[in-house]
């Protein structure tokens, strides 16, 4: 096993000098340089001997290297060509971890999970790519995958909005939607030192704990009405709903919202997911 930790600034300088690599602004790429944050990220995964662990983006793989020492399997979805020969050399003496070449937006995950992490359930655990955050969390809770768990350090920003309560000016479709799917925590908040080259923004990690979606839902109309709701937030729920997109008018709102126990002069802000569901399932009774 190498000696040196991919986490120590020095060393990660020394392998880039040697590859000659050159960070990409485009790629999301700030890399992790310190090794409390690296093990806290590892530790509030709870990843163990038997887990089977997807990693995106791992960089020079600083990550990637502690996940290695303490799950059973790992599996690294890197896009950058340049950082595979680089990956290589730093995860050489570790034979559990899997490297991938390729977009994790364009990848099919279904079969990566089926084909190389034992089917799952797998635990996700990464530093994003900030440009692609949301499309990320987006593909790996929509879809149905044999997913347990996904820690990840994203924007201290998104952080704030994927946790805020009913009523909170963060509040929004973004916390609507990753609470459909999951019951979402922030693990750490991260400063922006602790990364090479330094972001412009705080971080924060937080952990997705996947739970069984409704299932007597439509989810089409549920996250059309969510949109909806959100894209005029600080009109009243009643003028927000009432529009040509979703066919209906101000009158059906009304009974729609009094068939669900709503106050028409709630904002979207103001209703909790379940509101959003007793909507969703009350569409069917109108008359239209
Ligand atoms: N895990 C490393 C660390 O913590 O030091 C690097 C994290 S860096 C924030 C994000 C990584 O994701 C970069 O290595 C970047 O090249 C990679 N990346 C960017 N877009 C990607 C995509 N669509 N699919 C897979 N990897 C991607």
């Amino acid at each position: 096993m190498n000696d040196k930790r991919l986490y120590s600034p020095k060393y990660i300088r020394e392998v880039l000098d040697k590859f000659g690599f050159k960070f990409s602004k485009a790629l999301g790429q700030n890399f992790l340089i310190d090794g409390n944050i690296v093990r806290n990220i590892v530790k509030g995964a709870q990843v163990g001997k038997d887990d089977y662990v997807l990693e995106i983006g791992p960089g020079i793989g600083t990550l990637t290297e502690e996940l290695a020492l303490n799950a059973k399997k790992v599996v690294a979805v890197e896009i950058d060509k340049n950082l595979l020969p680089i990956l290589d050399y730093t995860l050489a003496s570790y034979d559990n971890v899997e490297l991938v070449q390729g977009d994790i937006l364009k990848i099919d995950i279904h079969k990566l999970i089926d084909e190389k992490l034992n089917g799952g359930p797998i635990k996700v655990v990464a530093n994003l790519p900030y440009y692609v955050t949301t499309p990320i969390i987006a593909k790996l809770i929509e879809d149905d995958l044999n997913i347990e768990s996904i820690t990840v350090m994203v924007q201290k920003e998104v952080a704030q909005r994927i946790v805020a309560p009913p009523g909170n000016k963060q509040y929004g479709s973004l916390t609507v939607f990753v609470n459909f799917y999951s019951d979402p925590e922030v693990l750490l908040i991260v400063p922006k030192t602790v990364f090479m080259p330094q972001p412009k923004v705080d971080s924060a990690v937080i952990k997705l704990t996947i739970k069984e979606a409704a299932t007597d839902v439509d989810r089409k109309l549920f996250f059309r009405i969510v949109k909806a709701a959100f894209s005029q937030r600080r009109k009243t729920i009643v003028n927000s709903l009432s529009n040509k997109e979703l066919g209906l008018d101000k009158e059906q709102v009304r009974e729609l919202l009094e068939k669900s126990n709503i106050s028409p002069k709630a904002r979207a802000e103001d209703l909790k997911i379940e509101d959003f569901i007793k909507i969703c399932q009350t569409i069917p009774s109108l008359d239209i």
